[in-house]
């Protein structure tokens, strides 16, 4: 729209200002027409902002009047790399021209070194490659329980896994089980047995929890920063103490770092901000260069090696394709410090918006480029309004649970970039006072 009314006032002729006008109408068709086209036809399982998408490249997004946006939700970090990296897009074309998919009832020459390049990039024995979030956490779960049976000796009905509320780990049936938000779970029908839940950033409940069924818990799965509640940052060390507490009663600390994992947070994972090394960490969104769906499982032999041939798999999980995109998403991340980048931006971008005064904003808090503002309803307008007027003024983010407005841009973001991105969300914030 910025651009669009530029152009306009550069018409000195009322013909052309005309003109424009109608070019701007024609041009809302458009959306309006791919957005019905959508509504009529599509599951209304979203509720999308009103901005239809066709071109991305960094942290830049187009719609399809050619108006450009920043992109500050990366897909839910899945976008670290920034959207279509040259690099990350050679290596999907060079793969795909050559061997996309084989299953996994044969070798082939890609995911193999995948799996030994994953192992030197984050320490862990082995690698067992799925494809969503979702089923990179059922994965987990299944090892967990299984290295229970096996190695803790729980008999098999008796198996329980520790989660948080709050949590967010994905949609499948077990894994809406986890969630307490009745939204995710209710008239779905019956859930998966054998989970307690206990309050998220909260190690005496913990504590408590695992006094109690210790014998039969052989895994406690926790979110190093809780995404979707609304980027909640647990207090310092919180981890740590978790992780020493499943220790002492011989349970796995399970982390979920789908969305905080792969230099989102200033870490390569947010785990290592506490310096822990989780029993198994759960990857997914970004280790697909925001390209493909790639997720999968770390964790050292003695867990992983329980899972036999034959007791769990995917036809997609670690395919060609998939394993040459992933490889070559974790070296951009190394190449061009997305790590250092994101700890550093987030600060400014944390600084900054700590000292912008606004009726609206209630806090801001975050970690690296994961950060959200929280906000409060305002003269009749809340955190859904302040995110169309940052759409009409070129960036786009998301509310999550009505008033947390969450802000997270592609890594490659620079300071110049950032500044200005913070200015129209400033000025949108403003605007609505
Ligand atoms: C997004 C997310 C998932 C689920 O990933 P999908 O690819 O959507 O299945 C799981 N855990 C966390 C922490 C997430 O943020």
């Amino acid at each position: 729209m910025v651009e669009k009314t530029k152009s306009a006032k550069s018409c000195a002729k009322k013909s052309c200002a005309k003109t424009a006008a109608k070019k701007e109408k024609t041009v809302k068709t458009l959306s309006k027409k791919y957005m019905e086209m959508e509504s009529k036809y599509g599951a209304k399982n979203y509720h999308p902002l009103p901005v239809v998408l066709e071109k991305g490249k960094g942290i830049f997004v187009w719609d399809v009047e050619g108006k450009k946006y920043y992109d500050f939700l990366s897909s839910y970090s899945a976008v670290n790399q920034g959207h279509c990296h040259p690099r990350i897009v050679k290596a999907l074309k060079d793969q795909a021209s050559k061997l996309c998919l084989t299953s996994r009832a044969f070798y082939n020459d890609s995911l193999c070194k995948f799996e030994k390049y994953i192992h030197g990039y984050f320490g862990y024995d082995r690698f067992l490659p799925m494809n969503t979030g979702a089923e990179g956490v059922e994965t987990a779960i299944k090892l967990a329980r299984r290295w229970g049976a096996v190695k803790k000796g729980i008999p098999n009905d008796k198996i329980k896994v520790i989660c948080c509320d709050g949590n967010f780990h994905g949609r499948t049936v077990t894994t809406i089980t986890l969630s307490d938000d009745p939204s995710s779970y209710d008239n779905y029908g019956p859930l998966t047995p054998g989970f307690i839940h206990i309050p998220y950033d909260d190690t005496a409940a913990l504590e408590k929890a695992l006094k109690k069924y210790g014998k039969e818990v052989c895994g406690f799965l926790v979110e190093p920063i809780q995404g979707e509640a609304g980027i909640k940052v647990p207090h310092d060390g919180y981890l740590k103490e978790c992780y020493d507490l499943c220790h002492k009663y011989n349970a796995l600390l399970i982390a979920d770092e789908v969305q905080t994992g792969i230099a989102r947070t200033g870490r390569l994972l947010c785990s290592q901000w506490d310096n822990i090394r989780p029993d198994i960490v759960i990857l997914g969104k970004a280790l697909g260069g925001g390209v493909l769906p790639v997720s999968g499982c770390l964790a050292d032999d003695d867990i992983i090696l329980n899972i036999k041939p034959g007791e769990h798999g995917s036809t997609f999980g670690g395919f060609p394709l998939a394993a040459a995109v992933a490889v070559e998403a974790l070296q951009v991340v190394k190449d061009e410090k997305l790590t250092q980048n994101a700890e550093k931006m987030g600060k400014i971008f944390r600084e900054e918006m700590g000292k912008f005064k606004s009726p609206f904003i209630v806090g801001v808090r975050g970690r690296g480029l994961l950060n959200a503002v929280i906000t409060q309803p305002h003269n009749g307008k809340e955190a859904w309004d302040i995110c169309v007027e940052m759409m009409n003024n070129g960036l786009l983010a998301k509310p999550t649970h009505k008033h947390i407005i969450r802000f997270a841009p592609p890594l490659v973001i620079n300071e110049a970039e950032l500044r200005k991105a913070i200015d129209i969300i400033k000025k949108s914030f403003k605007a609505l006072e």
